[in-house]
């Protein structure tokens, strides 16, 4: 459940909008990546050397970076959810402070406030 003071109805809103937009990236991402990988099925795996394979390489290791950080905040995604059924929506796991609506419009699956986001990275 979220804080009464946030309109939870309406965060549930953008967080579906928001899954909804990061499984169209996972699925393109997974057709794409499956391209690449077909298309390098035909230059000779064992020519280290062949400038063609190296870019197809390099770009399908973009697309799975690409990719695991879409599943990524898909979870978070799907985790924000639970908390706005159960509880803890919008209260920083931190310090347990209310987290700004400001901040949670911006990055709905967060779960931490501006300063203990910042204090994590450090
Ligand atoms: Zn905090």
């Amino acid at each position: 459940m979220a804080p009464p003071e946030l309109d939870a109805a309406y965060f549930a809103r953008l967080i579906d909008e928001r899954m909804e937009h990061t499984r169209e990236q996972i699925s393109s991402l997974t057709a794409v990546i499956r391209e690449v990988t077909l298309a390098a099925k035909d230059i000779p795996a064992d020519d280290e050397h062949d400038p063609e394979g190296t870019t197809v390489s390099v770009e399908r290791a973009n697309e799975v970076a690409l990719l695991a950080a879409a599943e990524a905040s898909l979870i978070e995604l799907m985790e924000a959810q639970e908390r706005l059924t159960t509880d803890g929506y919008g209260i920083c796991e931190r310090c347990g402070n209310p987290i700004p609506a400001a901040r949670l419009e911006i990055r709905p699956e967060t779960r931490f406030c501006v300063e203990c986001a910042a204090a994590r990275r450090r």
